[in-house]
C-alpha cells in the first residue's frame, strides 16, 4: 500500500528491542519514525514536532502509559493526535481505561505487523476524515472563509480574551453595494465569482489574526482584536478602496470580455462595554452600515461617531417614515382601509371630495409612476441629470396632489439635491425614496384594479 504522504509515527517504549522492531516494520511500510524511551521525553517531543500518530507502551518506568496518555490528551498541541496503546497485558480493565482516556486503539505485544499497520492506517484515516468534516462545518463553501457559525464562535472567544487583557476590539460589517444588479445583469455564476474576488481581497487586507467571515449572502464581517478604532477605520477604508479598484473580468455569452466594478459599504464599531456580545456589536455595526447605504454607499461609517453631521433633513424624513410605518401597522388590526403612504383625505379634498374620481387618479398615478424608482436609479447611475430631474420633479408634484406626503417630502429633497448635483446625496436620498415609492404603489395595488 502506498501512503498519501509521509506520516510520522512517534514510538514511546522503554524496551530498545521493541523500538527497533517497530522502526523496522513501520519504515518498511513507508512511515517516518521517531522514537523515545519514556513518557516524559514523548511530551517534550510532542511540543516541537509534527506527529501524525503515537504508539504508546503501557508499562514504562517513570510516567506510566496511562499517565502519559492523560497528559497527551490534556495538552493542546497533542490532544488531537491518535494514540494506539501497546501492551503485553490482556487485562481488560486496562484496555477499557486506556480507551476511556482517549486512546484510539489497543494492540497486544507481540504484535502481528500486518494487523498493527492496518490499525495505524485506520486511525490516521479516521483522524483525517474528522478534520475534514470539522473544516467543512466551519467553512463557507463558496469563499473558503469562516462561515457564520465559525465567525461568531471565534469572535466570541476573541471578545473574552480582549476583555481579560483589557485590549480594544473592533467589529465591522461589509455589504456589497447593489449586488442584486450584478446577478440581474450577468447571472448568478458571475455573482458568485464576484463574491470570491471580494473575499480574496478581504483576506489579503486584514491580518492573519483578524477574524474574517461570510455571514450572509453578500454580507461579510471582521473582528479585529487589539485594534484601535482609528486603525480599524484605516484598514476598512483600505479594503473599501481596494474593492473599488478591483477589476473582475468575465467572459459573457457572446464571448466578449467584460470588466465588472463593485463597491462596498462598511459599518464598524468599537466595543465599549465588557459585556457586549458579538451579536450586539454587529447590530451596532449594521446601523452604521445602514447609514452608509442611505448616504451614498461606498463608504466606511463608524457607529461610535455617528452624529449625523449632514443630512439632518433626511434623518427627519427617515424618522417620519418609521413613525408612519408603525402607526399604519397599528391601524391594520382595526381594519381601516389603508392606502399605505397616502393620506386619503388630502387626496380626496384635492378633487373636491369626489372619491370615485380620486380612485381613478390613483390608478393613473400608479400606471404612470410605478416604474419611476427603476428609471430614476438608471438615470442617477448613468449621471443622466436631465432625465433624473424630470422624473423627480414630476413625481414630486403628483405625490403631493394624491396626498402621498412622505413620498412628496423625500422626492422634494431629491429634486433639490439633483439641482446641486451632489452624488452622495443623490444615492442616499434615492435609497429612501425607493422603498417609500414601493410602499405607496403596493397600497394602491392592494385596493384598486390595476390592469
Ligand atoms: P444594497 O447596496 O442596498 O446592499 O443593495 P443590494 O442589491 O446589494 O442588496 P439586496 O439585499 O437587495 O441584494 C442582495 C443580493 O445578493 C440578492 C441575492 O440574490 C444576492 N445573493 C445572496 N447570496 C448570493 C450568492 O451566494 N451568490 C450570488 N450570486 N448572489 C447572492
Ligand atoms: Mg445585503
Ligand atoms: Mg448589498
Amino acid at each position: 500500500m502506498v501512503l498519501d504522504k509521509e506520516y510520522t509515527v512517534l514510538v514511546v517504549d522503554d524496551a530498545k528491542d521493541t523500538q527497533m522492531l517497530l522502526e523496522f516494520d513501520l519504515s518498511a511500510a513507508g512511515y517516518h519514525v521517531t522514537s523515545c524511551d519514556s513518557g516524559e521525553q514523548s511530551l517534550a517531543l510532542l511540543e516541537n514536532n509534527v506527529i501524525d500518530l503515537i504508539l504508546l507502551d503501557m508499562y514504562m518506568p517513570g510516567l506510566s502509559g496511562l499517565e502519559t496518555l492523560t497528559r497527551i490528551k490534556a495538552q493542546a498541541v497533542s490532544a488531537q493526535i491518535p494514540v494506539i496503546m501497546l501492551s503485553a497485558s490482556t487485562d481488560e480493565d486496562e484496555v477499557v481505561a486506556a480507551l476511556e482516556l482517549g486512546a484510539g486503539d489497543y494492540v497486544i505485544k507481540p504484535y502481528v505487523a500486518k494487523v498493527l499497520l492496518a490499525r495505524i492506517r485506520t486511525a490516521i484515516r479516521l483522524k483525517e476524515k474528522t478534520a475534514q468534516l470539522e473544516y467543512l462545518a466551519k467553512t463557507d463553501f463558496l469563499t473558503g472563509m469562516n462561515n457564520r457559525g465559525s465567525f461568531f464562535e471565534l469572535s466570541s472567544n476573541a471578545i473574552s480574551l480582549a476583555n481579560r487583557a483589557e485590549q480594544p476590539l473592533v467589529a465591522a460589517m461589509f455589504d456589497i453595494d447593489l449586488f442584486k444588479q450584478v446577478n440581474d445583469n450577468y447571472g448568478h455564476d458571475v455573482g458568485d465569482q464576484v463574491l470570491r474576488s471580494f473575499s480574496k481581497t478581504m483576506t489579503e487586507v486584514f491580518r492573519d489574526y483578524d477574524i474574517v467571515g461570510r455571514i450572509g449572502g453578500e454580507e461579510f464581517a471582521v473582528c479585529l482584536p487589539n485594534t484601535s478604532c482609528d486603525d480599524a477605520f484605516i484598514a476598512c477604508e483600505r479594503l473599501r478602496s481596494q474593492v473599488e479598484k478591483l477589476s473582475i473580468t468575465i467572459t459573457n455569452d457572446e464571448g466578449n470580455e467584460l470588466d465588472i466594478k463593485i463597491t462596498v459599504s462598511v459599518g464598524l464599531v468599537l466595543a465599549q462595554d465588557d459585556y457586549q456580545t458579538i451579536d450586539e456589536l454587529l447590530k451596532q455595526a449594521d446601523s452604521a452600515l445602514y447609514y452608509a447605504k442611505a448616504h451614498g454607499r461606498n463608504q466606511v461609517v463608524n457607529a461610535n461617531t455617528l452624529i449625523n453631521p449632514v443630512g439632518i433633513e433626511r434623518d427627519a424624513i427617515e424618522v417620519t417614515l418609521a413613525a408612519k410605518d408603525k402607526s399604519l401597522s397599528e391601524q391594520e388590526g382595526i381594519g381601516i382601509l389603508n392606502y399605505d403612504g397616502i393620506d386619503f383625505d388630502i387626496g380626496v379634498n384635492n378633487v373636491l371630495g369626489d372619491e370615485a374620481l380620486f380612485k381613478e387618479i390613483l390608478v393613473m398615478f400608479y400606471q404612470d409612476h410605478h416604474l419611476d424608482g427603476q428609471k430614476l436609479q438608471s438615470a442617477i447611475l448613468e449621471q443622466d441629470i436631465v432625465t433624473a430631474k424630470h422624473i423627480a420633479h414630476t413625481l414630486k408634484g403628483v405625490a403631493c396632489s394624491v396626498g402621498a406626503m412622505d413620498l412628496f417630502e423625500v422626492t422634494k429633497a431629491l429634486d433639490l439635491a439633483i439641482n446641486e448635483n451632489d452624488k452622495n446625496d443623490l444615492d442616499g436620498l434615492f435609497s429612501l425614496l425607493s422603498p417609500e415609492l414601493n410602499r405607496v404603489m403596493k397600497g394602491i395595488e392592494l385596493h384598486l384594479d390595476i390592469s
